[in-house]
């Protein structure tokens, strides 16, 4: 079979995601026949650096053989089995291993499926929470400007990305949106640190006045990635820690795509040394292979829901919470963090990336040039609208995953990623930004 084989199929029955179908008519839509390590083979044996991580799943690779061993393995011992009155060892080992990251001072751990669900959870606790302790008046969430925390009716409510939203106001919650520490939004002669105190200002300002109405803020720590990779100074998650205590207001931690290293350390909160109410995990925790997705909280948050009385309890549930397949996965994937000091040798492993993307960050056409950790990402000046989806397809003839969002292009790599493999993607980006500025000029 060839790639038009399975091209016209998947047009024809599947409903893609993230997409207006239409524009397959112009935008290549590409079967995968394999994958290994950083590549996906399509079915006429060209590849493709996955230099997103496939949607920011992986982090070891594709077809990985450690954690193909461990699934292997698990599925000749318990696939799945319901987590409500009955429990299994992967899911106690994981909700240990998980806690342990926190120093456990997140010491209970709700597993849910995928990101989304775990964002509805946290808020839910939250509110549930307030609600327990006598104060069900606060109920509203803040979020900060450009936040994307997931796309189902909760999590969408407080994610501030009008394109995505707009059509379905009428099913959302009105929400509470400050400032965003965003690096880029510096005023002139203002650093990174001097312009995230003053969004926290902000927030304190608008604490100050509604703490009584409010059970948490929201914040993806150090990078806000779907907004287009917007990075901060970790000061601002200092000072929202303390502003949150002061006010009796939940501090949620969104590490969904910035946990398990991508930020250069395990947690992004470590980078401020600070401690979230609320966690939620997803995304890389089972290195790419399988959904799932985790809620860690305090011992304070666990205890106001431990009661005789059923409806003070969190009755919240998903079919396939704490899949076993799922949470092995993301036990081997803890393992190879271990064995491999994986967070240790990213550190080098960035700054020689950065060294090797010098020539975008030089490149006239390019602002912005930013990294943390193994994310790397750079605006480009054009007022072409089609300027993503152009990088996209002229990416794939040149051998590259690349997804712009807007006029931002980022690289969001397997940390499995060889020095040779992102020379490669360097040289292919720039060869790519030629040719699209080229042809829209
Ligand atoms: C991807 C993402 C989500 C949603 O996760 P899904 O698994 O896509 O539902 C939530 N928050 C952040 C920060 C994300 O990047």
């Amino acid at each position: 079979m060839n790639n038009a084989h399975y091209l016209a199929r998947s047009l024809h029955a599947v409903w893609h995601p993230c997409t207006q179908m239409k524009t397959h008519e112009w935008l290549p839509l590409k079967p995968i026949a394999s994958a290994q390590g950083v590549w996906l083979y399509d079915f006429e044996g060209k590849r493709y650096l996955d230099a997103i991580s496939s949607w920011w799943v992986n982090l070891f690779g594709h077809g990985n053989a450690r954690i193909n061993a461990a699934l292997k393995d698990q599925l000749d011992r318990l696939e799945h089995v319901i987590l409500a009155g009955f429990t299994h060892e992967p899911a106690i080992e994981l909700a240990e291993k998980l806690s342990a990251l926190t120093n456990n001072k997140l010491g209970h751990c709700f597993f849910a499926s995928d990101g989304s669900s775990a964002v509805e959870i946290a808020l839910k606790m939250s509110v549930h929470f307030w609600r327990n302790s006598g104060k069900p008046g606060k109920n509203k969430i803040v979020c900060l400007e450009g936040s994307y925390h997931g796309e189902t009716a909760g999590a969408l409510s407080i994610s501030d990305l009008g394109l995505y939203k707009d059509a379905y106001t009428a099913l959302l919650r009105e929400t509470v949106t400050v400032p965003s520490p965003d690096a880029r939004g510096a005023r002139a002669g203002e650093s990174a640190a001097q312009c995230a105190e003053r969004a926290a200002a902000a927030l304190e300002n608008w604490l100050a006045q509604h703490a009584g109405e409010t059970a948490a803020l929201i914040v993806e720590p150090l990078v806000q990635c779907a907004t287009g990779m917007a990075m901060y100074d970790p000061l601002y998650l200092r000072r929202a820690r303390e502003i949150c205590s002061r006010h009796g207001v939940h501090l949620i931690a969104d590490e969904i795509a910035v946990g398990f290293g991508r930020t250069g350390t395990m947690l992004a909160c470590e980078q401020a040394g600070i401690t979230p109410d609320f966690l939620c995990l997803s995304k890389g925790i089972t290195g790419g292979y399988l959904p799932l997705s985790v809620v860690l909280t305090r011992d304070e948050v666990y205890a106001a829901f431990y009661d005789d009385e059923i409806a003070r309890g969190f009755l919240h549930s998903h079919s396939y919470t704490g899949n076993a397949l799922a949470c092995r996965a993301a036990l081997a994937s803890l393992a190879i963090f271990a064995e491999d000091d994986v967070i240790a040798n990213n550190r080098e492993k960035s700054r020689q990336i950065t060294r090797l993307a010098t020539p975008l960050a030089e490149d006239d056409r390019i602002s912005n040039f930013r990294n943390r950790g193994m994310i790397w990402a750079f605006d480009v000046q054009t007022s072409d609208v089609h300027f993503a989806g152009k990088v996209f397809a002229t990416g794939l003839e040149h051998g590259v995953l690349l997804r712009p969002i807007g006029n931002t292009v980022y690289f969001m790599p397997p940390y499995v990623i060889s020095l040779d493999e992102a020379a490669f993607l360097v040289e292919q980006t720039s060869a790519v930004l030629n040719q699209v500025l080229r042809e829209s000029a």
